[in-house]
């Protein structure tokens, strides 16, 4: 009974790396030593189909012999018995081979040993992409998905629109998600909140423009809990074939369970980008995260709002309760924050008393209402120390990107001016940027005093 259990679990399995390796966007051959073909997908078979000298593909080295003819050698002269034998192999076709069909004038050829009996060949049609560096990190993160354990990651195939047009055991094994997955869009597999609807499409065309799409972060399983998770998409390269029918499957993903991974190299990320009084993002955590909304929001235009928030009269909070009870006034700012605002949105403190949030798909009107609801917030909470309740307000700039506000520093200025008009107003309140605000001859500077 037991051995019947193992029999189908390794049978599941090896369905399911079957799956992969057909979804695979490079090709796959597994051959056994001598080159006698076990298993190809159908990439390979077009990319090596042109070169075989009797035009039937059972042995891979004899399919590769006029353009590489010491692969059999090399294999054989391998001296572990496991391992890279070689990696990224550039074999150049000649023009005869070229002319006889459109086969691609440069492969790209790994080889990998298995074991003592089994081999696997990735190979690439690099002829387009061979000098851009890109592509050589997408062979690296194809291989780091072949050469972890088949059992961590789920496969699955996504339409043109990211609806996930099948189901297999690996969604099963890595997110607990049952059939009725399909259909939904693949931020099922994201928190609610963490990705916006043109999120979801622009990792789609990331895939298509740069031949993958890889993303790293918290992810959901069926029963609500969640995974640190690397998601890789890219696009079939064969997805012509199903016609253009809508939930065809037009791009295949790879979710990888990597919690281990996260765990080592947590630490690290905490200390560079994890500010340790209020374990927000730091500045330079926030920087990244809008550099990067910034550049798709000038590749695709969209609303991109950010809000500065600065807590007022910060030194007199200091002055009167002492600099550690300030320290529980900012952690208790950052706390309302994290309550107010969406997974999607980056709250960062900037530094001091001052805070930013970055709202993806955020026109004015939705980001001057949200940063009122956090102002109204915290004005109307206290917090403990030492024995004492302390009050407190912040004010707040808002700037939208426009398209015009080439950089990230220049949306900030923007919101710092709006920021410093919400201070000389009397504080406690939110003001939007407009162009009038730095219009004028002295822009205003960066020093707020009470008044
Ligand atoms: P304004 O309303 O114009 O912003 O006045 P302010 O007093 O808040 O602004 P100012 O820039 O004059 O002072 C900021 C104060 O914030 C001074 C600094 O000691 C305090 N501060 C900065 N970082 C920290 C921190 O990590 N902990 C504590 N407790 N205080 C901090
Ligand atoms: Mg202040
Ligand atoms: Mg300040």
């Amino acid at each position: 009974m037991e051995s019947n259990d193992s029999v189908e679990s390794l049978r599941a399995e090896h369905e399911a790396l079957m799956h992969f390796l057909y979804l695979a966007p490079v090709g796959l051959v597994q051959a056994g030593i001598d080159g006698e073909i076990v298993m190809i997908n159908p990439i390979s078979a077009q990319l090596l189909m042109p070169l075989s000298p009797d035009g039937c593909l059972t042995n891979l080295f004899t399919a590769l012999e006029s353009v590489a003819p010491d692969l059999r050698l090399q294999c054989e002269q391998y001296p572990r018995n496991n391992g890279m034998v070689f990696e990224g192999l550039h074999i150049h076709l000649r023009p005869d081979e070229r002319a006889r069909t459109s086969t691609p004038q440069i492969l790209s050829l790994t080889l990998l040993k298995l074991d003592d009996a089994r081999i696997m060949a990735v190979i690439q049609d690099v002829t387009a992409e061979m000098r851009r560096e890109r592509q050589l990190r997408q062979s690296d993160a194809w291989l780091s998905a072949i050469l972890t354990r088949i059992t961590d990651y789920a496969l699955v195939a996504l339409d043109r629109d990211g609806r996930l047009c099948d189901w297999n055991d690996s969604i099963a094994r890595v997110t607990g998600f049952d059939e009725h997955v399909i259909g939904s869009p693949y931020s099922v597999f994201y928190p609610r909140d963490a990705m916006t609807d043109e999120h979801l499409l622009d990792r789609l065309r990331e895939a298509d423009k740069d031949g993958w799409s890889m993303d790293e972060g918290l992810r959901l399983r069926a029963d609500g809990s969640q995974f640190w998770c690397s998601a890789l998409i890219a696009p079939l390269p064969d997805r012509e074939a199903f016609g253009d029918h809508p939930h065809a499957p037009a791009y295949c993903m790879i979710l990888r369970d990597i919690s281990d991974k996260r765990a080592a190299t947590e630490k690290r990320r905490q200390a560079a980008f994890c500010d340790h009084l209020t374990a927000l993002p730091n500045r330079r955590a926030f920087f990244e995260a809008a550099q990067l909304e910034l550049d798709r929001a000038n590749h695709t235009p969209r609303a991109l709002a950010l809000i500065v928030f600065d807590a007022d009269n910060f030194k007199r909070v200091n002055d009167r309760y002492g600099h550690p009870a300030g320290d529980r006034v900012l952690c208790d700012l950052a706390d309302a924050l994290r309550e107010t605002f969406r997974a999607v949105d980056t709250v960062a403190r900037l530094g001091g008393e001052e805070f930013g949030v970055l709202l993806p798909s955020t026109g004015i009107e939705q980001a001057l209402a949200s940063a009122e609801r956090l102002r109204l917030l915290v004005s109307t909470r206290l917090v403990a120390a030492d024995g004492v309740e302390i009050a407190y307000t912040v004010s707040a700039g808002v700037a939208v990107f426009d398209g015009d506000a080439k950089g990230i520093d220049v949306l900030i200025a923007r919101a710092d001016e709006a920021l410093y008009l919400a201070k000389s107003q009397g504080r406690n309140r939110v003001a939007a940027w407009t162009p009038e605000l730095s219009n004028h001859e002295n822009p205003p500077q960066r020093s707020r005093d009470a008044g």
